[in-house]
């Protein structure tokens, strides 16, 4: 390959026809490195209202460090994956802590922050700093395996170990922030996963999978991994005056399944359980872990309508119960708090709760 050409061809029209992206306006690295993380799994258009919002509320490195955890994942509620929230929190009080509130420059540093594995620490740096070094995910995998005509699993350790040289080799030196974003925006907008759009490629005259005819057979579809389907049964435990009871998983709730479709925020107290079963086994759950009598507990409760809810391969029907109380419990060792029903969706909860709380404000109407 001609890489001198390439990469002028890259380079070229990624400054003509890349998009205005609120990130791409500033090489400033804690905001690059906010949308580093927010981009991990995320849509580009799901994160830009979020990614305004949160550098409204924490500006720069010291805003977010000295904030309490709660405030994060309020700013970050909606997005999903909350790990990505408190790595955020705690790498910030890190950088502030031993590097003086700014973003190491240094890849072994940057690594060694939480949340921060090599992908993110080269886009960072690239694009920031200009340090010659080359990103290399799904997408721009997926855009090497084109253009070389590769066969087989992307993450197939061989194949995976000749993209990181080739990245590395392709890696434009005086502009490693803009190659890296350009090898991006190609396989975001033009060389994309189902269609690529050849006809308007800048490098179609490099590609190999496209001389072959086989740009449509690459790269070799992965096999999917089986969905599994559960029930979660909630309590939406509701007194005389609208409010309700949100419990927070303690560590020895830590490795329970409902945890990780809650992601471990305050939520209702739910269960996975069996489809037909839910209340009954909802209602004896509540009553061992929250103290409240069982018989009476099953006649007040009344089925909400169910809502679908996706958590990578699962598929999850959540089956909300109304559950009206003249007192909500106060159990020993499980942490509680009540809210007004209305105000749950303000809070830093999973989007399941939003759901779950979203049925039960609308079967009160
Ligand atoms: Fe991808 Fe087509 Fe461009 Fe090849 S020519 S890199 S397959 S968009």
């Amino acid at each position: 390959m001609q890489l001198a050409a390439f990469r002028k061809k890259l380079l070229g029209w990624f400054h003509r026809a890349k998009r205005d992206l609120p990130w791409r306006r500033t090489r400033a690295p804690y905001r690059i490195w906010i949308s580093e993380i927010m981009l991990q799994q995320t849509r580009v258009a799901a994160v830009i209202p979020y990614y305004k919002r949160f550098l409204e509320r924490f500006p720069n490195v010291r805003a977010l460090a000295n904030a309490r955890i709660e405030t994060v994942l309020q700013h970050w509620a909606g997005l999903g994956y909350y790990g990505r929230a408190r790595n955020l929190h705690r790498a910030a009080k890190e950088i502030v802590a031993r590097h003086s509130g700014h973003f190491p420059r240094e890849l072994s540093a940057a690594l060694a922050l939480d949340g921060i594995g090599r992908y993110t620490a080269n886009a960072v740096l690239s694009i920031a700093f200009d340090e010659p070094l080359a990103v290399l995910d799904g997408n721009v995998a997926r855009v090497l395996a084109r253009l070389g005509a590769v066969h087989g699993d992307l993450r197939a350790p061989r194949n995976w170990r000749q993209f990181e040289r080739e990245s590395t080799a392709l890696l434009a030196p005086s502009a490693s922030g803009d190659w890296n974003q350009a090898m991006m925006e190609l396989g975001a907008t033009v060389c994309t996963p189902i269609a690529p759009r050849c006809e308007e490629c800048p490098v179609a005259s490099f590609c190999r999978a496209r001389a072959l005819g086989i740009e449509h057979d690459l790269p070799a579809k992965r096999q999917k991994r089986a969905t599994e389907k559960r029930t979660l049964a909630a309590a939406v435990l509701l007194n005389s005056r609208g409010r309700t009871l949100l419990m927070r998983p303690g560590p020895i709730d830590a490795a329970a399944e409902e945890q990780s479709l809650f992601s471990h925020l305050w939520q209702f107290p739910a269960m996975v359980a069996a489809g037909k079963s839910s209340k009954k086994n909802l209602a004896k759950m509540l009553s061992e872990r929250y103290e409240m009598k069982i018989a009476s507990l099953q006649s007040r409760m009344a089925p909400l309508a169910s809502a679908r809810h996706t958590v990578t391969f699962r598929e999850v029907t959540l089956a909300p119960f109304l559950i009206r109380v003249q007192q909500l419990p106060s159990p020993p060792g499980v942490k509680v708090k009540t809210v007004s029903l209305i105000s749950v969706s303000k809070l830093a909860v999973s989007s399941a709760t939003r759901k779950i709380a979203a049925i039960a404000i609308r079967s009160l109407a």
